[in-house]
């Protein structure tokens, strides 16, 4: 699927849950907020469905997302079944890790390899504080075991806030000293219910860059792009283990670059992470749509992507992303 800016659009990344079994500060409201219906979730034979559709018109690579994937009843068993799709070339994860542990052999036996773990502080107060009562060992423990079974890559996401983690930086940088993990760190965006707040504690990946590089010498990497790295400008520790990423959505945007349609959980495409324009599925699926008519709204969201997004850290742009990350798949 080619879009009106030549890119080929070949990413899906669904998100099957905005249930999460953490509360991170930036991403839901203390209180949580008006959780979709079940009856307006997507259903996994629906996203089924779509993604065969999907598949047969260009897309290869699918990221499972949430809310927190791992919480929603069957993922494991609906992995698995995507799996035996012909035509996907790549299947992974994105979790908060908190039940990573347990869930890590049966993910491995459904096909997953490549998972991205949220991990925001390696202090267990402060990860307890911004997750709002999440459990770092649990998380740790997750990593480990994926890391003794073998999974590759392992990427470690780290969402930057000024005033929280920003002395933390090194921590993590040295964390690919001696394992095989890439470190990323991801820049905050002012979406949803704290986007203000967030724009306030905004902070840019060179000034995280200029950090580690006081201490270490980093070697840029020429990034595999849309592939495994993804958006990601990689570096690595001269004579480290791991790599380093930086994602930059906010500071250098990768628009220009971006292969990917979103699939929210209450059944919707959405074109742009940043722009509330999406285009109804679950209506269609649930009043007997035609295979065709599917693959018309597939098109039809391809080419409401926009050349690129508007968010720059300046409040004028704020409105356009009200939608929040846990429905919209982070
Ligand atoms: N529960 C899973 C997890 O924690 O990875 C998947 C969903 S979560 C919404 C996906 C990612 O989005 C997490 O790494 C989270 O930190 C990130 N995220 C949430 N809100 C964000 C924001 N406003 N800006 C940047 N990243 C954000």
């Amino acid at each position: 699927m080619i879009d009106q800016y030549k890119r080929d659009i070949n990413y899906l990344r669904i998100s099957v849950t905005d249930r999460c079994n953490l509360r991170c500060q930036y991403c839901v409201p203390k209180e949580g907020f008006s959780l979709i219906g079940h009856d307006d979730i997507l259903r996994y034979e629906e996203i089924i469905r779509v993604v065969m559709i999907a598949v047969k018109m260009g897309i290869k690579k699918v990221r499972i997302t949430g809310g927190e994937p791992l919480v929603r009843r069957g993922v494991i068993d609906f992995i698995a079944t995507l799996n035996l799709i012909e035509g996907i070339e790549d299947i992974s994860l994105t979790t908060n890790g908190i039940l990573l542990e347990e869930a890590a052999e049966r993910l491995s036996a459904a096909g997953i390899r490549r998972i991205n773990i949220s991990l925001d502080s390696l202090d267990p107060e402060k990860y307890s504080r911004i997750t709002r009562g999440g459990d770092i060992h649990a998380v740790l423990r997750g990593i480990q075991k994926v890391h003794e079974m073998g999974f590759s890559p392992i990427k470690i996401n780290i969402v930057a806030i000024k005033g929280f983690n920003d002395d933390e930086v090194l921590k993590f940088a040295e964390l690919t000293l001696d394992k095989p993990y890439q470190i990323r760190f991801i820049e905050l965006m002012p979406l949803g219910f704290a986007g203000m707040e967030n724009l306030g504690k905004f902070l840019s990946n060179d000034l995280i860059k200029e950090e580690i590089g006081r201490h270490y010498e980093l070697e840029p990497l020429e990034g595999d792009r849309g592939k495994s790295d993804g958006p990601a400008d990689m570096c690595q520790i001269r004579g480290g283990a791991g790599k380093i990423g930086f994602i930059s959505p906010v500071s250098h945007h990768f628009c220009h670059s971006c292969n990917r349609l979103r699939l929210t959980a209450d059944g919707h495409l959405r074109a742009c992470l940043l722009l509330d324009d999406e285009i109804d599925l679950r209506g269609p699926l649930r009043t007997g749509c035609t295979n065709r008519d599917l693959e018309a709204l597939l098109r039809a969201a391809v080419e409401k992507k926009p050349v690129g997004h508007q968010i720059n850290g300046e409040e004028r742009h704020m409105k356009k992303c009200l939608k929040e990350m846990t429905s919209i798949g982070g």
